[in-house]
């Protein structure tokens, strides 16, 4: 099987386990993941080859490794559960169609089809582009009990996920955009010139 074929195999089979997970905990409404059509016809970059998930699916590294290979603000944000500072990352403010991917592990996160202006100053989202792409896990950490919401497959700390978000989840996904890599939808083709 050549790589492509593999990527759209995996593709292919993450859509399969999201169906599932989606029928197996019979979610009413608000909470399903929604799926952004075209996401699996967008070529994704590859992470580095040393950011291969194992055999499990997972990408599982110490973070002696993951600091050589991550510039450092990056590193603060998902290794260290850091937060960038609002409105300092140009992803708060963009409004273009295209994918979220993890910047840690290359893995599909969020597409601009549930980006909104939150007005936080932070990248929000009202669902993930499946539910099984983040891992939700109580944070009680300064003093507040909240939501953390962290990359399935490589662990990286992403943000927050709150309840005062728009229609139709009523969820707010606040981002780190220095844990997000925008890819760009692919631009319709152009008409070709009449001579
Ligand atoms: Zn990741």
């Amino acid at each position: 099987m050549n790589p492509k074929n593999t990527l759209i195999a995996a593709l292919v089979a993450a859509c399969g386990i999201a169906i599932a997970s989606c029928v197996a905990v019979n979610a009413p409404g608000p909470t399903a993941a929604v799926a952004a059509p075209g996401a699996a016809k967008s070529s994704l970059p590859l992470p580095p080859p040393s950011v291969k998930p194992d055999k499990n699916g997972k990408v599982d590294l110490p973070n002696d490794q993951w600091a050589k290979l991550l510039p450092p603000a990056v590193y603060n944000v998902t290794r260290n559960a850091g937060t960038e500072a609002p409105f300092s990352h140009p992803y708060a403010e963009l409004h273009e169609k295209g994918t979220f991917i993890c910047a840690d592990c290359g893995l599909l996160l969020f597409s601009s089809e549930t980006k909104f202006d939150s007005g936080t100053g932070w990248p929000s989202f009202w669902a993930p582009i499946r539910k099984t792409a983040v891992t939700e896990i109580t944070d009680n950490t300064l003093g507040m009990s909240r939501t953390e919401v962290r990359c399935s497959r490589c662990g990286a700390h992403l943000g927050h996920v709150f309840d005062d978000g728009p229609r139709p989840t009523g969820l707010r996904y606040c981002m780190n955009g220095l844990a997000l890599k925008f890819i760009p939808a692919e631009a319709p083709k152009k008409p070709a010139k009449k001579s």
